[in-house]
Order: C-alpha cells, then structure tokens, then sequence
C-alpha cells in the first residue's frame, strides 16, 4: 500500500488509530481554502512527531504541521492529500526559572495558558495574539502586534529551539541561558517560515517583568495629515510600547499603548496632552490595557453598500486582507490612490496601520453574494495593479469565493534562490507544508 492510503495505515500503527483522525465533519470543520487536510494526526511525544515525519517521507505526503488553527490561512493553498500534524498534546510547560527570566515550553502549549503561568510570577511575553494560538504557530507565522513597537517581535524573546526537520531528525539550535549562541543563530530560520523547515516542538523564551499599568489612549483629529503627522511624531519623541492607526473614516484616529510604573504612566500621560494642540486633536483613555488589532481600526463606516438591479442592497462582506510594509512619503495621497484603486475593481477599502507607521494592512470589503447586477469584485485584478504600482503586497486571508493566480507573497525575490537550497537541505522530500511559502517552497 502506499501513499496516503499506506500513510495512515502506518500511522495507525505507530501512534494508535485514535490518534489517526479523519471523520468527515471534523475535516470539514477544519478545512479552509489554503489548507484542507485529508487526515489530522495527534502525535503525543517530540519521538512521534519525528516518526510521523519519516513515515510521510517514505509515503510521499504532504504534512501540515498545526496548533491553534487560527493562522492555517496564511500563505498559499496546500496540495491535496496533505495531513494535518496536530502540536496540541504537546502542551507542557518543561522549566520556568522565575530568577533567570527564562521559560522553556512545548510548541503545543497554548499562548493563553503560557502567559497564565508566567502571571503567577509577575512575568510575561510582551505580545498579542488569541489565547487559543499555540506557542510552535506564533512562531512559525511570526506574525506581531501592536506591541511590536515597544518589544519587538517574538523572534526577539526567543534564545532556544527545537525542532524535527524534513527528514525527520530532531534538532536543537540555541539554548536556554540569554548569552548562548556560538555560530550561525539557527534558531531564528524557523522563526517565520511557516512550518516549511521544521515542526517546531519546544521553545526557550527570555521573559520580562509585567509592566505595573498599561492602559491605551485614543487619539483623533479632524484632519487626516495632521493627525498622522502628530502620531507620527509622537512615537518617535515618547516611549510608547504600541500603536495603530485607522482609514478611512474621518476624522483620524489612533490608538497609543502605554506600559510603565504609575509615576512614569502619569508622566507620559501628561506629554502626551501637552502634545495634542487644542483644536483638532482630542485624546480620551479607552480603559483597555492592549491593543486589539481585530477591534482596532473601528471598522469602516463608509462601506459601499452595492444596490443590485432587482433592488436589493447587498452588505459587503470581508473579502480579503493584505499587509506590506508601509509606503514612505505623503501618505494621505497614497491611500486615497488607494481607495479608487479599491473602488475601481468592487472594493470597499479599511486601511490600519498596526506597528504604527511601519506596517500597512488594508481590508477588502465586496458583494461576495454576487447575483444579477452586482459588481464582481475583482481581487486577483487589484492584487495585480499593487504589485505592478510597486507596492510588494502580502495577501493573508482572502474568502473562499476570491482566488489569486500568483503567490499570496508576490512575485520572485532574489533571497528565493538561496531559501530554496535552506528547503532542499532540511526537508529534501518537501514533505513540510509543501507549496505554502514563498514562490512554491
Ligand atoms: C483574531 C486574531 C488576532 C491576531 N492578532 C495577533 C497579534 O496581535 N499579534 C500577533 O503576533 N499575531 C496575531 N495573530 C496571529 C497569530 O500570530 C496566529 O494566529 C498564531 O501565530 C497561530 O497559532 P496557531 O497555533 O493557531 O497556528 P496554526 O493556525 O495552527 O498554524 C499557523 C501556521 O503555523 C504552522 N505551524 C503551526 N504550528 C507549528 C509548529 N509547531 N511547527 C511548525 N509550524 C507550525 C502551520 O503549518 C501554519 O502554517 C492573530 C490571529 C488572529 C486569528
């Protein structure tokens, strides 16, 4: 027997037939467009998961490592028969030495659970995401949040690795003490490749001390360049830990996380005052002490709701989002460029700045229901007319009914050739989440 067929049979031999899932409304429950797994496998060690590996070597399938499941639509579709390889029974916290600021746990554990136990010490990885994201798909997506702006991203936090490579070896690269690495950083290669190189099955991250208030305050002005200007200029004088800032909708608006000692909390908050002029700008304490990137921007209020020729008006759905880091120079002009860019191919357009300014996103709101009349919107079309103004767009997330005909990351960069020989040493059969990165890897 081979293939997936001779896969899952060896797998139900190795790991238990419990461990082999593959009922239809669970698969369905799972599957998106990017990644539809024909099997969900539930290894219980770091010994199984390199088993599990070696056995889709020897079969030729496709594997798709995963946690949480909240990020599986990240980058490009994968091929059909692919497996899913679930982290989540890997869940424990190894070593939390409160003194050293260090805690190692495995890849399975949830995000939510980690900083729980981290809380208990008065410590913490400074760091958005959901609660249900695990520890390997936060670090495989390396993906940030506002915070970035404070901390910088979790590749930062992290001093050790281990993994199971392509080939089913485990490997450990790093350590976990905060000056350890003699050498190339190793470590930091998985970091973001989303699961293409290695299943990740324990992390080390360095901790810091859970600031002793945190609150967000909102920032909005009557006219868009002046406020960006003064945000701008704001979290470059202050020591802001997060911001993000919102289009379109007037007036403006932004959103600036402070983390500090009460005493220095209150100072900041007084510069902050100091700094907004009277007129135009108003500031107002929001009462949350993070930011959240799904709340924040306020979602548009000026959607084009699109009336179809029988007279029903359609509500415009969220049809796709994209990031690229954000455009230099007169930034008001680009995003009304933008906007009819958007307009001109059925698109409703909601720009965030989050990492404020240094990362852009834009949401595409369109009629998906489509019927007689309604303006087909047109990703791939819009997609196409970014790249080729120049902007190196990544779509993250489109809905079903929109389909891209190049690679969510863009066209060809010259690092790609040297990334390809990275994928060919350490997983030579491209077992690993196979056509999901960049160009094909
Ligand atoms: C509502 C929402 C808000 C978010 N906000 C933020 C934010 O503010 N800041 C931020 O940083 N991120 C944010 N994220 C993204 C977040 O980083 C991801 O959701 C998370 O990293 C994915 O973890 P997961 O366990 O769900 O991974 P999955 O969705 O299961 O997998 C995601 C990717 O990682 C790969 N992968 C998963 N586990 C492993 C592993 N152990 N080894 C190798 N590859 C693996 C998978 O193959 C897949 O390609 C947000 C996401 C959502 C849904």
């Amino acid at each position: 027997m081979s293939g997936l067929a001779g896969f899952l049979d060896a797998a139900r031999r190795s790991l238990g037939a419990e461990q082999v899932l593959d009922a239809p409304a669970l698969l369905d429950a799972l599957s998106l467009p990017q990644a539809r797994p024909a099997a969900l496998l539930r290894p219980g060690s770091v010994e199984e998961i390199a088993l599990a590996v070696k056995l889709a070597n020897e079969h030729r399938v496709p594997l798709l490592p995963c946690g949480g499941w909240t990020a599986m639509h990240y980058g490009d579709p994968a091929p059909a028969g692919a497996v899913a390889l679930s982290l989540q029974r890997l869940d424990r916290l190894v070593e939390h030495s409160p003194a050293d600021m260090v805690a190692t746990a495995q890849a399975g554990l949830a995000f939510g659970a980690f900083q729980d136990r981290l809380h208990e010490h008065g410590q913490w990885l400074p760091f958005e995401a959901p609660a249900t994201a695990t520890l390997g798909g936060l670090l495989a997506t390396d993906r940030s949040g506002p915070r970035r702006l404070g901390y910088g991203t979790l590749r930062d936090q992290v001093l050790g690795l281990t993994v199971v490579n392509g080939d089913g070896v485990v490997r450990k690269c790093g350590g976990k003490v905060v000056k350890n690495v003699t050498g190339y950083d190793l470590a930091k290669l998985y970091i973001g490749s989303l699961g293409t190189l290695g299943v990740i099955v324990e992390a080390t991250f360095k901790l810091r001390p859970r600031p002793e208030t945190s609150s967000v305050q909102e920032l909005e002005h009557d006219d868009f360049a002046a406020g960006f200007k003064l945000v701008r200029e704001l979290v470059q004088r202050l020591p802001f830990v997060a911001a993000v800032a919102g289009f379109p909708g007037k007036p403006f608006v932004a959103q600036l996380g402070i983390d500090a000692s009460p005493p220095d909390h209150a100072r900041l908050l007084r510069e902050l005052e100091a700094a907004c002029p009277s007129g135009g700008a108003r500031l107002r304490e929001t009462g949350a002490t993070h930011l959240d990137a799904e709340e924040f921007p306020p979602r548009p209020r000026r959607l084009r709701a699109v009336t179809l020729t029988d007279g029903r008006t359609v509500e415009p759905a969220l049809a796709a989002r994209l990031t690229w880091p954000a455009f230099a120079g007169d930034f008001p002009d680009q995003i009304a460029a933008l906007d009819q860019l958007a307009a001109s191919h059925g698109f409703g357009l909601m720009m965030g700045f989050f990492e404020f300014p240094s990362r852009a996103s834009a949401e595409l709101f369109g009629s998906l229901e489509g019927g007689e009349g309604a303006p087909a919107p047109d990703l791939d079309g819009m997609v196409k007319a970014l790249r080729k103004a120049g902007l190196p767009v990544t779509v993250t997330w489109t809905a079903a009914e929109q389909t891209l005909s190049a690679s969510a990351f863009g066209p060809p960069q010259p690092a790609w050739e040297l990334m390809r020989g990275i994928k060919r040493a350490l997983d030579p059969r491209a077992v690993l989440n196979p056509g999901r990165f960049v160009e094909g890897i």
